[in-house]
């Protein structure tokens, strides 16, 4: 019997494109899902006429495979993911390498790297962004695990991740749970991006008062810019002119305001906070989404809540123009907070990860990719050390261009009461890391007041307390 090349659990969404995408690629493949009905369609119709084996348990699943065996798993994160390991261990041979491409938790991942590696069992956690369409023709992928077993995975997934013109969207990333950190961060900063164009249209619409086609006309003027030309602005300038064949109107009007924040985005956040890294700008993005979840308050409130509500009286276009310098501007701070935890990460948990490469990986299959993530790498192509993005030259050029802009933007929508809590983060990130002095040293002496906590001088080295008023023992 001729054997497999390659093995995906899990038909869902992502495993049976990226299944299809392997096998596309000139690699037999095996595929197995707990339940058979899945199976039965993907091999019915999807896989028809190709080099798929469908198996029905996970017996037969691992007898079809090559040793070492390489099997994705791509069945939902969490106790799915533990569940199908515990059924394949005693199935496997030393050697045999199994990849999670799930958004898993990296904890989890180096917990799993931890008890299967001893037992000579091969394990990767892979990070997979670009949807269902990039799983099909082309995703992004970030595996981490150890180097020798990504070698051994490596002539596969240079062939399936998406082709860019420096080279295929997959580098080794680093030891255990690495890769999936990564694609974490990466999720946040998408959760940053999407916030940011989303305050873009509040402000096109509400405050410039451009109608649907006008603002499909200035979103895809912005695709075609050097610095804004993405996936997401592309999608963007797409829904615009979508009407609903009911109403006659622009769909997207249509849509409840309300997103949901779980997983990834929110995963980035508390990971900052335990890292002691600022990321403001993705921290406002998931905040956003929690403001608009509460959407019967919210409406209940705007009913009793008065604000501003006066009309723009500036030149329109030149507006615009604004909103898309403020747009950049807090782009490059969002990126700036993302590169500067993985940098933290890196370092805390001694993963080596490249930056650089890291923005490469992202210029195509995934939901950030953007002409953008090239001048990322370039930063670190020049300077792998950077402290900061917002330090390197071009960004801190580009900043100091636009800022008044952006300034301005921010200031129109605080005066007609419209959030931009994504722009405003940005900037605040960018005023909070140029200042040579902030004002905590008022809240050191505050601390110091209340808790004896101690402070420090800039005047002379050591650690000091003040009795900042007498105290005295109550007689009650
Ligand atoms: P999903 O909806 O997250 O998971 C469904 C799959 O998991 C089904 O094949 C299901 O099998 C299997 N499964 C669930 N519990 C199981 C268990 N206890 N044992 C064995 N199999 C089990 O699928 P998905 O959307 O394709 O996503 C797969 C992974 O990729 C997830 O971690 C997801 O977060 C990640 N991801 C998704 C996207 C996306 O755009 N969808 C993008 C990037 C990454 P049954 O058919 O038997 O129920």
């Amino acid at each position: 019997m001729t054997l497999q090349s390659f093995g995906v659990i899990g038909l869902a969404v992502m495993g049976e494109n990226i299944a299809l995408n392997v096998e596309r690629n000139g690699f037999p493949i095996a595929v197995y899902n707990r339940s058979r009905e899945k199976t039965d369609a993907f091999m019915a119709k999807r896989a028809g006429g190709r080099n798929v084996k469908a198996a029905f348990d996970l017996k037969e699943f691992v007898g079809a495979l090559e040793r070492p065996r390489r099997i994705l798993v791509m069945v939902q994160a969490g106790k799915p993911v533990d569940a199908v390991i515990e059924q394949l261990k005693p199935l496997l041979d030393e050697g045999d390498i199994i990849i999670d491409g799930g958004n898993s938790w990296f904890e989890d991942t180096d917990r799993r790297t931890r008890e299967l590696e001893p037992t000579g069992l091969r394990y990767i956690g892979m990070g997979v962004s670009g949807g269902e369409e990039g799983a099909l023709n082309g995703p992004s992928l970030m595996p981490g695990g150890t180097d020798s077993s990504y070698q051994y995975l490596s002539p596969i997934f240079t062939k399936v991740a998406a082709q860019v013109d420096d080279g295929p969207c997959v580098t080794y990333i680093g030891p255990g749970g690495s890769g999936h950190y990564v694609k974490m961060v990466h999720n946040g900063i998408e959760y940053g991006d999407m916030q940011l164009i989303a305050e873009a249209y509040d402000l096109l619409k509400n405050v410039a008062g451009l109608n649907h086609t006008q603002l499909h006309q200035v979103f895809t003027e912005w695709n075609t810019t050097d610095e804004l030309n993405s996936f997401l602005i592309e999608i963007t300038s797409n829904i615009f002119p979508y009407i609903d064949p009911d109403t006659k109107k622009p769909l997207v009007e249509l849509i409840v305001d309300a997103a949901g924040q779980k997983g990834t985005g929110r995963w980035t956040v508390q990971t900052a906070l335990e890292l002691g890294v600022a990321i403001p700008t993705i921290v406002a993005a998931v905040n956003a989404r929690i403001m608009s979840s509460i959407r019967d308050e919210r409406i209940a409130a705007s009913k009793q809540l008065t604000g501003p509500s006066g009309k723009y009286g500036g030149d329109v276009k030149a507006f615009v123009n604004k909103v898309r310098d403020a747009l950049y501007c807090s782009k490059i701070c969002s990126y700036a907070q993302g590169m500067a935890l993985l940098g933290t990460a890196s370092t805390t948990y001694n993963w080596n990860l490249q930056l650089g490469e890291l923005a490469r990986i992202w210029k195509g299959g995934c939901i950030i990719r953007a002409g953008f993530l090239n001048k990322i790498k370039h930063a670190y192509d020049e300077n792998a050390s950077l402290a900061n993005l917002l330090l390197a030259p071009e960004f801190k050029q580009t900043i100091l261009d636009r800022q008044a802009a952006w300034r301005e933007v921010i200031m129109t929508a605080a005066q007609l009461g419209i959030p931009v809590p994504a722009f405003s983060a940005s900037l605040d990130y960018f005023d909070s890391y140029r200042r040579d002095r902030l004002p905590q040293n008022l809240t050191q002496a505050q601390r110091d007041y209340f808790g004896a906590h101690t402070y420090q001088r800039i005047d002379k080295a050591g650690t000091f307390h003040t009795e900042w008023v007498p105290i005295t023992e109550s007689t009650k």
